[in-house]
């Protein structure tokens, strides 16, 4: 079928009264975005629906795209034709001897933004089912539920076909909710606390600790093209590294193994605050999950939280690894972050955490250390990339030969 557009239906967002123009606006941004790889498209937000006229691009890649983009409720590939009856019954014919098969039911479902075109509403549904009805004397018209709904729109600019109805991601759009940084490791949960945040129309940095030398190149692009995989959500994701060797080595040679990782993460946190504050982000998020390894008990939690009053989210708190996981896999983060490149926590990990590490104990240790001149220099470190979804770099050829050695 030669689609001419896809038309897409709002989300959650008819609910939100005054703010629904910006909510509408964001949405068409981020449309935009999502689609800037197609050149030919145009992309048109109205009050109640939003338009993407394919111009010749490949609908299917397009739709692909579209399915991703939060905000969105459902969306339908539509077919435009010229103001003439006999244009729109020669396309619902061929629509019809596409989908249409012996015992189905169907109805008409004609909408008229232009009241003087010749025929109403009614007489458009009677005009089209009877031309189906006679080329087609298998199928029965019937109201209630019927398998094929054929929507007809008149609008001033030309007549519009639809049938299908497509799922959409749901959620709101993203940067309706404000920006957060999230802290991104190369593991499974941080992506997946990621897409979470995005979904509630959270703006997303992320923030990712690596430690040269101890941590590879190839770690550092596993976090990046962790970033690709959700940038389809977005558009585009800024991606913020943040060195944390000399952190790393300094905790490691005056903190007690135990405390090794409490003290760690306190300086991650730390680093996040100050960047937050920096790039006006409201919220930390990261991808704790309560209980599933030493550092992710509450103690744990309240030691590391000590030191911000910054609200840190974790939008997978409460879920089960093999949800997380599922989850995963339908981003297509999973494969990606069961490879095996190290990132700063494994390389720096104590053998025996505190698993419920004590608030002031964490204080008194961290007395020694000169925290000011350690997070200003980190901070001094940083470099921001601004990653889509094309981009990648996890090099195939450099991985082949790392598992030959
Ligand atoms: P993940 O699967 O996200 O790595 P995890 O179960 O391995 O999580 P931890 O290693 O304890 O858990 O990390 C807890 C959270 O701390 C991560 O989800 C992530 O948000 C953050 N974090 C850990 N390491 C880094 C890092 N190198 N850079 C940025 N954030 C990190
Ligand atoms: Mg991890």
């Amino acid at each position: 079928m030669q689609y001419t557009e896809i038309m897409v239906r709002y989300g959650e967002l008819s609910t939100k009264g005054k703010n629904r123009r910006s909510f509408i606006d964001r949405l068409g941004t981020n449309t935009r975005n999502a689609l800037s790889g197609f050149k030919k498209l145009e992309v048109k937000a109205q009050r109640d629906r939003l338009h993407i006229r394919l111009n010749g691009e490949d609908y299917h890649q397009v739709a692909d795209r579209v399915g991703k983009i939060f905000g969105i409720q459902s969306f339908s590939p539509v077919i435009k034709v010229t103001r003439d009856v006999e244009e729109v019954k020669k396309t619902a014919i061929s629509i019809f001897n596409e989908i249409a098969q012996d015992g189905m039911t169907f109805k008409i479902n004609t909408r008229r933004s232009d009241h003087n075109f010749e025929y109403d509403t009614n007489q458009m549904n009677d005009l089209l089912g009877g031309t189906i009805l006679s080329n087609f004397p298998g199928v029965k018209v019937q109201m209630k539920h019927p398998d094929i709904v054929l929507r007809v729109e008149i609008r001033m600019n030309g007549i519009f076909l639809s049938y299908e109805m497509l799922p959409g991601a749901g959620g709101l759009p993203v940067g309706t909710a404000g920006k957060g940084l999230l802290m991104l490791s190369g593991g499974i949960d941080s992506p997946v606390a990621g897409y979470l945040a995005l979904k509630r129309g959270v703006d997303l940095e992320m923030v990712h600790f690596y430690s040269p030398p101890y941590t590879s190149e190839q770690a550092l692009n596993k976090a990046k093209e962790l970033t690709a995989k959700l940038a389809p959500y977005v558009g585009k994701i800024k991606f913020i590294q943040v060195p944390f060797t000399e952190i790393q080595e300094t905790v490691k040679r005056d903190i007690p193994a135990s405390y090794l990782m409490t003290i760690q993460r306190r300086f991650m946190l730390r680093l996040c605050e100050k960047i937050a504050e920096k790039r006006h982000a409201l919220a930390i998020f990261n991808g704790e999950s309560l209980g599933q390894v030493a550092s992710q008990t509450m103690e744990s939690m309240a030691a590391i939280n000590d030191v911000t009053s910054m609200p840190v989210l974790r939008p997978v708190v409460s879920m089960d690894k093999n949800d997380i996981i599922k989850l995963a896999e339908k981003i297509d983060t999973f494969e990606l972050s069961i490879k095996p490149y190290e990132d700063c926590c494994t390389v720096f990990a104590p053998t025996a955490p505190k698993t419920k590490p004590r608030i002031d104990r964490s204080r008194q240790y961290e007395e020694k250390l000169d925290i000011d001149g350690l997070i200003e220099r980190s901070l001094s470190g940083i470099k921001i990339t601004e990653i889509s979804s094309d981009d990648h770099y996890l090099n195939a050829q450099e991985e082949t030969f790392a598992e030959l050695l």
